[in-house]
């Protein structure tokens, strides 16, 4: 294992829920160092670039639309293999599945609203990373 780097969202629901701060903490409390964060509000094309992957989906446009609701707290997390990390500290993608403790399962309200993202390997995690940050905000 090496030090790794990771790519996380607080969704808008957990940023208008006012969970904003307890997620930072978590993510410091779990011992990940923060490289880079920044609050946006997406519009709808860069959230549909960013969750490209999913356009045939069926709940592509429910994710859009969810995404692009209101701000979004991004965050380049660092961590020994923070990949797997912090998808573990998110928990399931259902919050009504996720392990107890978990992120979703403590600020999820459903599968679509799902309080954060996080990278599911190095090449998504490298795509999401520069999607989001240039070389010149991470420290
Ligand atoms: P994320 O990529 O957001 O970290 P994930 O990797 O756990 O989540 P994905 O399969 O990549 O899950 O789905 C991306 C996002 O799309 C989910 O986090 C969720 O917000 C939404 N989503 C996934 N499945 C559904 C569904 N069946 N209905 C509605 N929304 C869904
Ligand atoms: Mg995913």
């Amino acid at each position: 294992m090496s030090l790794q780097s990771t790519f996380a969202i607080i969704k808008p629901d957990a940023v208008s829920d006012g969970n904003t701060g307890k997620i930072i903490a978590a993510i410091e409390e779990n011992g990940f160092r923060i490289a880079a964060m920044k609050k946006i509000h997406l519009s709808q094309a860069q959230a549909g670039g960013f969750y490209a992957v999913h356009k045939e989906r069926p709940f592509f446009g429910e994710l859009v639309e969810f995404m692009t609701e209101g701000p979004v707290v991004c965050m380049i997390l660092e961590k020994e293999d923070a990949i797997k990390a912090w998808r573990d500290l998110m928990g399931a993608t259902n919050p009504e599945q996720a392990a107890e403790g978990t992120l979703r399962k403590l600020y999820g309200a459903n599968i679509g609203r799902n309080a954060t993202h996080g990278s599911d390997a190095e090449d998504t995690a490298a795509f999401e990373t520069a999607f989001f940050f240039s070389n010149l905000e991470h420290c």
